[in-house]
C-alpha cells in the first residue's frame, strides 16, 4: 500500500517525534509576554456566543517585523485592510474577526499595539487653533484616558441603542461604527472622488452610516432621505449622542505652541509616524 495516500494524522506526527516548538523561546531564550488591552465596548454590544461577547479585556502579542510587513503593505493600505490585519496577527485569539471590532475598540487595540511596538512617546505635527501654524508636539501615548461604555444597549449582545430626537420626536435605532462599516465608508468616498463628487459630507455618511431604523423604517433609502433633510437640531443631538457615548480613547491632548505660546487641546493626530517613529 502506497503510504502517500493515506490522510495526515497530526497525532502520529507529534507522536513519531516531529516536534512543534516555540523558536524564539526555545532557541534566542526570547520569551514574548502576551498582554491584556481593556475593551472600552467591554463586549456587552458583541452579539452572545461570539468571541468577543462581555470581553472586558483582549490579549495581545506585542508586534514584530512581521507586523512591519503589515504595515507596508500596499494591498492593504490600498484596500483599507491594514489596521484590521494589523491587529489580527497581534490577537492571540485566532477566531476574533478585527472588522466586527467597533472604532473605539480597534483604537484601543492600536493605540497598545504602538505601545508595545516603539514606546508611548507619540511625536507628531500639530496645527496651533490659535495661531494655525504648526508646531512639533511630544504626546505620551499611555496617558490617553479610556472612555468605557456608560450607556445600555437596547439589548446585551446587540449593538443598537435608542435615542429620541428632539424635533421630529423620531425614535432612533443606532448603532457604533465598525471596521466593516469604516471601511465601507472608505470605499464610498474613493468612488464618489472618481466620479468628481468630491463635496464634503463626513457628517451625513456618518449619520446614514450609524442609524439602524427611524421608529420602525429600516429601509436605506428612505433613511439616507432623512439624514439629508432632517432638522440641524436634530442632526446635532444625535451627533452628541454618539460622541458622548461612543466607547473608546479619549484622543484629546494638551499641546503649547512653540509659535504664539498658547496652550490648547487638540485631537491627537494619527499621521504617518504613528507607526513609525523615525519616519
Ligand atoms: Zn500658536
Amino acid at each position: 500500500m502506497n503510504k502517500l495516500d493515506n490522510p495526515v494524522n497530526p497525532q502520529e506526527i507529534k507522536q513519531s517525534g516531529m516536534q512543534v516548538s516555540n523558536v524564539m523561546a526555545d532557541e534566542f531564550g526570547i520569551d514574548i509576554p502576551a498582554e491584556a488591552v481593556p475593551l472600552p465596548s467591554r463586549g456587552v454590544i458583541y452579539s452572545s456566543g461570539g468571541a468577543l461577547y462581555g470581553k472586558e479585556t483582549i490579549d495581545i502579542k506585542p508586534m514584530t517585523a512581521r507586523e512591519e510587513d503589515i504595515l507596508t503593505s500596499r494591498a492593504y493600505i490600498k484596500n483599507g485592510t491594514v489596521i484590521s490585519k494589523l491587529i489580527e496577527s497581534c490577537l492571540i485569539d485566532k477566531s476574533i474577526n478585527t472588522e466586527d471590532l467597533i472604532s473605539g475598540d480597534r483604537n484601543a487595540l492600536m493605540i497598545a499595539l504602538r505601545i508595545t511596538g516603539y514606546g508611548s512617546e507619540y511625536s507628531a505635527d500639530v496645527s496651533c487653533p490659535e495661531c494655525g501654524k504648526s508646531s512639533k508636539c511630544d504626546f505620551d501615548l499611555s496617558q490617553l484616558p479610556i472612555k468605557r461604555l456608560q450607556i445600555d444597549p437596547v439589548e446585551v449582545g446587540q449593538n443598537v441603542f435608542e435615542v429620541q430626537l428632539p424635533v421630529t420626536k423620531k425614535n432612533i435605532k443606532v448603532k457604533f461604527l465598525t471596521g466593516h462599516d469604516e471601511r465601507e465608508m472608505l470605499l464610498t468616498s474613493e468612488r464618489k472622488k472618481k466620479h468628481g463628487l468630491s463635496q464634503d459630507s463626513a457628517v451625513t455618511d456618518r449619520l446614514k452610516q450609524s442609524i439602524l431604523s427611524i421608529d420602525d423604517i429600516t429601509d436605506k433609502n428612505k433613511i439616507n432621505f432623512f439624514v439629508n433633510n432632517m432638522p440641524a437640531r436634530d442632526s446635532l443631538a444625535l451627533r452628541r449622542f454618539l460622541d458622548n457615548n461612543e466607547p473608546g480613547v479619549d484622543m484629546k491632548a494638551h499641546m503649547q505652541c512653540s509659535h504664539c505660546f498658547e496652550e490648547s487641546e487638540v485631537d491627537l493626530p494619527l499621521g504617518p509616524t504613528f507607526f513609525w517613529p523615525d519616519a
